[in-house]
């Protein structure tokens, strides 16, 4: 009865001084690394002597005040314990791999004559794992059985069963024999994280909705090795660079892996293909960002872009960043322009640090105008692989991007295709030409059909599309116009050309 005055004084309501804690609290870099002491208790001690309070709640058996604690404890709370404070923050730090779930709140009970340290935890569905904080083996006692429970290790722990931690024995009880609701603030103190964790788990939560659209992403068309014809070498080279350090760390390990790639030649010959294909192959994140569309977008601001450009990249690898016109990006400037320096400095810098951290994060860049490029780029080691592109330089590379681009389409089956092939190769035709040929022979077939015909009079049917069949004779005058018109290579402007 003697303690009802200070219950008033100290703890009417220990919800309210909870919530009084929780305004006081400053941000803390992290949970448990979170200075205790910025969430000030109440000192129930009375001019350095002890007061009589707190001898009498010293005398509350450690077992009742975890189990008055454990009462209220909500999933994401941490009832802990030992002989002080300090102590046992560190063995949290130390423990801190073990907990999967988000902390919210820490209860601490100091027990001078604990040996040791503990923490139980409150788990989602409302289990309670006990873990064990020390260097040493802990037992659990269970009616006649009892099992070790090892240093720096987590279980479930029931109502009943006994805690052993050296001479000390606690009966664990999910609800206090006595009601200690009163005095709960006197043998304990409450950290209450709810708010601080509150914004970090919205930042987590939205990292994560964020890559479910990788998954999404990948439902539509899957770009793979096999549609791309003729850079066989290439490709070869990039899985050797990229697929199979991703796949295979471990044959790695003593290795120095390259981050940086350029594949250089003309434009439409496959450059984007392959890096998307590659992302795939590696079930990478693949970033595809354009040299021209950088400069004009970040300006001023493109060293810090980069920075979160790495840093996202970092966080979801593996990742391929692929940069194409590059030369935009990393022209020769001869120290003549200060800020593009620094742009070149600052992503030599970036990819030194993947390197160094061992990250799986590659950089794939494209251009056509290697000679433009600074120095500072193509000499240094972190762009070190170099990758010609070439347009088509043989009849078995266009004929098999031909195969590429026809495989779906309804092509007559007695086509000579070596025949078109040479036609193409004559041409200088590039992967792109190509495409573009299929398609224009996919039309010229239509128009032969009278199929844009019956589409106009409305008497087109299944019948149409099954009697379609693209000849030989539709893709020479494919050929024929491509050659004449602005679309063959020889007529193309490179990309980013304005007159
Ligand atoms: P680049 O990046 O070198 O300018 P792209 O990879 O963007 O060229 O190619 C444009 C299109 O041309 C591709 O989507 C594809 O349809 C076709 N293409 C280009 N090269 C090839 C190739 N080697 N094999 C198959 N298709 C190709």
């Amino acid at each position: 009865m003697r303690i009802l005055p200070i219950q008033k004084n100290y703890c009417t309501n220990y919800t309210s001084q909870v919530n009084q804690k929780k305004k006081s609290q400053n941000a803390a870099s992290n949970i448990i690394n979170a200075n205790f002491a910025a969430y000030p208790q109440k000192n129930i001690s009375f001019g350095g002597l002890i007061s009589p309070v707190e001898l009498l709640v010293k005398k509350i058996p450690l077992d009742e005040k975890l189990a008055s604690l454990l009462e209220i404890a909500l999933p994401g709370d941490v009832v802990f314990s030992a002989k002080n404070l300090k102590a046992a923050q560190k063995a949290l730090k130390e423990s801190v791999d073990l907990f999967n779930n988000v902390l919210k709140r820490f209860f601490f009970i100091p027990d001078d004559n604990l040996d040791g340290a503990v923490a139980f935890v409150r788990g989602l569905n409302n289990d309670l794992e006990v873990v064990n904080l020390n260097n040493f083996e802990m037992q659990i006692v269970n009616g006649e059985k009892s099992l070790p429970l090892k240093p720096k290790d987590g279980t479930y722990i029931e109502n009943g069963t006994v805690l052993s931690i050296k001479d000390t024995q606690i009966p664990i009880k999910y609800k206090s024999d006595a009601n200690l609701s009163f005095q709960r603030c006197l043998f304990s103190s409450c950290y209450d994280m709810s708010d601080f964790v509150k914004q970090g788990i919205k930042n987590q939560n939205a990292k994560s909705i964020k890559a479910l659209s990788k998954d999404i992403d990948k439902k539509g068309k899957q770009i793979s090795f096999a549609d791309i014809g003729g850079q066989d070498a290439v490709i070869n080279n990039l899985k050797k660079g990229i697929l199979y350090p991703v796949k295979y760390p471990e044959a790695f390990e003593n290795t120095v892996v390259n981050h940086g790639f350029i594949m250089y030649g003309p434009p439409g010959t496959g450059k984007t293909l392959i890096a998307q294909a590659l992302a795939n192959e590696t079930s990478a994140q693949f970033i595809k960002l354009n040299g021209l569309e950088m400069e004009s977008k970040w300006v001023g601001e493109s060293e810090a872009n980069w920075r979160k450009l790495f840093h996202f990249a970092k966080e979801y690898q593996p990742s391929i960043i692929f940069i194409d016109e590059f030369d935009a990006v990393a022209k020769k400037r001869g120290g003549i322009d200060a800020f593009g320096d620094k742009v070149v400095n600052q992503l030599l810098t970036l990819m030194s640090d993947i390197e160094k951290d061992g990250d799986d994060v590659f950089v794939i860049t494209a251009t056509n105008k290697l000679n433009m490029l600074d120095d500072a780029i193509t000499r240094s080691g972190r762009f070190g692989k170099h990758l010609e592109v070439k347009a088509p330089d043989n009849i078995d590379a266009v004929s098999s991007i031909l195969n590429i681009h026809t495989r779906n389409k309804k092509v007559d089956p007695n086509l000579d295709v070596q025949k078109i092939s040479q036609a193409l190769l004559d041409k200088k035709a590039t992967g792109a030409d190509i495409a573009f040929v299929v398609n224009s022979a996919n039309e010229n077939a239509f128009e032969r059909l009278g199929i844009y015909e019956k589409m106009e009079n409305g008497t087109f049917g299944k019948a149409d599309m099954d009697a379609l069949m693209i000849v030989e004779d539709d893709f020479l005058k494919a050929i024929e116009n491509f050659g004449s018109g602005n679309k063959g290579v020889q007529n193309r402007n490179p990309i980013g050309y304005t007159k």
